[in-house]
Formats: structure tokens, C-alpha cells, sequence
């Protein structure tokens, strides 16, 4: 997908705050946060959105997932934090690459 952003910041061509990398997903900071912290992870593979994942990508999930909580104790956040994965148009999702918001710290907003 040469016109997706995250595709670009995964590839370096578009500059980002990166926290974590691995094999699978990129992790970097929301150029527009919603809370002190707030960090978007994508996997490297570019999948439009929840809709586009199929078996082949269970275990990419499971590393996503257990990643989260990781994530969240090296940022301090300490006693918890948000995840929140928009998805299509109706869902509010404005990137077309799979990502997964994670959030916390001061400024959290109300849900
Ligand atoms: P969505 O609404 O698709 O779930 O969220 C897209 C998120 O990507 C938004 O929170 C927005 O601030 C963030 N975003 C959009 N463009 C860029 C960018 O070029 N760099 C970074 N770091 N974040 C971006
Ligand atoms: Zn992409």
C-alpha cells in the first residue's frame, strides 16, 4: 500500500516517535495524543482494519495482545490503561492500517 501512512512511518519514509519494534508490529507515539500517553501499534504486514484479519493471523494477535500490558509498565502506567482499535468509517478509524490505541496517565479522557 504505497499511499498508507503507517505503512510509510513503518518503512521510515514519514519520520515517527518509535517505542518499540519487533519483527511483527512497530510501535509508535499518536503524532495527536489523546492522553499523556497514548501509542499506536501496527503490525509490519499492512491489514486495513479488524475486518481484514483471517486465520493466518492468530498468532500475530496473541503477540499483539501480550504485548499491551508490556508496553503499558514500561510507560509507568502503572495502575492500568485503555486499548481502543477503530474500525471503518462508522467506527471512527481515520488510518486504513490496523492499529491498536493504547493509552493512560493523566488526561485520560472519559469513555
Ligand atoms: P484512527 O482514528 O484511525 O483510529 O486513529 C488514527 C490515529 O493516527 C489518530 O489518533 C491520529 O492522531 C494518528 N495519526 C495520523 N497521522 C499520523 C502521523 O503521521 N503520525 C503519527 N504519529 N500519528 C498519526
Ligand atoms: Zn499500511
Amino acid at each position: 500500500m504505497s499511499d498508507c501512512i503507517f505503512c510509510k512511518i513503518r518503512d521510515g519514509e514519514i519520520p515517527s516517535d518509535k517505542v518499540y519494534e519487533d519483527d511483527k508490529v512497530y510501535v509508535f507515539r499518536d503524532i495527536n495524543p489523546k492522553a499523556q500517553v497514548h501509542l499506536l501499534m501496527i503490525p509490519r504486514e499492512h491489514i486495513e482494519s479488524l475486518e481484514g484479519l483471517t486465520d493466518v493471523h492468530d498468532a500475530l494477535l496473541v503477540h499483539m495482545m501480550h504485548l499491551l500490558p508490556q508496553l503499558a509498565r514500561e510507560q509507568g502506567l502503572d495502575t492500568g490503561f485503555r486499548t481502543i482499535i477503530n474500525t471503518g468509517k462508522g467506527g471512527g478509524q481515520e488510518v486504513f492500517h490496523l492499529h491498536i490505541h493504547l493509552l493512560g496517565g493523566s488526561g485520560l479522557p472519559g469513555f
